[in-house]
């Protein structure tokens, strides 16, 4: 079974809102082995979306839309669909009761163009809405089925669910798309492009293929590996191996294999040895720390963190030597490690982090360029540090130190 999905706002053709909903939709067809083959965004016009929908059907099985559904003017959904379709428009009684009860309900007159929501193409079923005022509609012509839900996405959610289980997943084939995902980093897309593709090739071609696609952002790669089987055991049996012989390939740049975020890979290794941790950041101004604590449970690891922004915090807060300072500048490996051994101290903690680098746009020299970090980790055994060069603009440098801070920190907590 294959679908489109079509997202019908303006407002979604600016710069100012996304939309989210397909992706949703997009996931739960996916689920019941229905894949996507092309989703539009078009905006309320009864002609584009009109021509859009009379392309689309009898092409693909189903037809997703979402938005337009509301009772003012522009929103079209409805009146484009009878157009497409050639149908007229009813208006049911019942619908139209019940939002006028809606608003009683909420000591609330209805107000007339609410009776808009209550058009029905004819011959389409009316879906419920348990969150709005808008309701969805499923409309079978030919070979495809349309279905029709509301924008918001806290209306639009509950009803596609309910669609899935109650309508589309009896018609779906017995097979679903099942998703595994690897997280990579510390090494270029190039490097683990180069080491996967020979084990990719080999995966294609079993009787359960896995299929795979590389997602990389700065500092952080994806590997997401899919098969369609008709259960989640024979899916196990064709992942599990591709699964493992990725993780070999890659070693420990594989933050994990099971969704789990590099914080949440950090926090889990800190927990399981009972260590604790302490952080002084410098440039990532909070960020690192941030992330570290957007894991539920961190307080039981964290232990305390200084943004320590001036030379004069270092020295004062983090007892960086004055003349250090002097000799190697505030963003050098010794400042770096400085930090990291000082916050650990103060802390009794297990573990001391210590960023210190230069976000730019400006401030930075010929030795050291916009994007210069030193990242030191220290721990009762002794310190890292190490001097990094990333690219991109301010958030991009701050976005990856942290993530290579905390990569640091994985690799010398897995290494003992
Ligand atoms: P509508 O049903 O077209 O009246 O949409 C109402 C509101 O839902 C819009 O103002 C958006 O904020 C939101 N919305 C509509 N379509 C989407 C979409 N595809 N993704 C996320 N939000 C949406
Ligand atoms: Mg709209």
């Amino acid at each position: 079974m294959n679908a489109c999905i079509v997202a019908i706002g303006t407002e979604l053709l600016t710069p100012f809102r996304v939309d989210t909903n397909s992706l949703v939709i997009t996931e739960r067809l996916n689920s019941i082995g229905c894949s996507v083959t092309a989703k539009t965004v078009v905006g309320d016009d009864v002609e584009a979306l009109g021509r859009l929908l009379a392309g689309a059907i009898g092409s693909v099985d189903v037809i997703v839309c979402t938005g337009g559904l509301g009772p003012t003017e522009d929103d079209v959904t409805r009146e484009a669909v009878a157009r497409a379709l050639n149908l007229p428009l009813d208006v049911d009684q019942a619908i139209e009761e019940r939002i006028r009860a809606r608003f009683t309900a909420r000591g609330l007159r209805m107000a007339s163009i609410n009776r808009r929501q209550a058009l029905v193409p004819r011959g389409a079923e009316v879906l419920e809405n348990p969150n709005g005022t808008a309701p969805g509609l499923w409309l079978e012509h030919g070979q495809t089925v349309l279905v029709l839900l509301p924008g918001p996405p806290r209306e639009m959610t509950p009803m596609l669910e309910a669609v899935i289980r109650d309508r589309l997943s009896s018609r779906a084939a017995r097979t679903a798309l099942f998703r595994r995902v690897i997280k990579v980093t510390g090494r270029p897309e190039s490097d683990v492009d180069e080491r996967t593709q020979p084990i990719y090739a080999r995966w294609r071609s079993q009787p359960v293929p896995v299929h795979t696609t590389i997602l990389a952002s700065l500092g952080q790669i994806e590997l997401h590996l899919t098969a369609e089987a008709s259960s989640r055991a024979e899916a196990d049996r064709a992942l599990d191996p591709a699964v493992a012989e990725l993780h070999e390939a890659l070693g420990l740049s594989v933050v994990s294999v099971d969704g789990r975020t590099i914080e949440a890979v950090v926090g889990d290794l800190l927990r399981a040895a009972r260590r604790t941790i302490a952080i002084a950041e410098s440039c990532t101004g909070g960020l690192l720390t941030s992330r570290l604590t957007d894991v539920p449970g961190s307080s039981s690891y964290v232990d305390r963190a200084a943004v320590c922004y001036s030379n004069q915090s270092k020295v004062q807060w983090l007892a960086v030597p004055e003349a250090l300072i002097a000799a190697h500048g505030a963003v050098s490996e010794p400042v770096a490690r400085a930090m990291a051994e000082g916050v650990r101290a103060s802390a009794r903690a297990s573990v001391g982090v210590g960023v210190t680098g230069i976000a730019g746009p400006d401030g930075g020299t010929p030795d050291k360029p916009v994007g210069t970090v030193a990242i030191a980790v220290a721990t009762e055994t002794g310190s890292r540090t190490h001097t990094f060069r990333f690219l991109g603009g301010r958030e991009h440098v701050k976005d990856q130190a942290a993530t290579t801070a905390l990569n640091m920190v994985r690799l010398m907590l897995l290494r003992g």
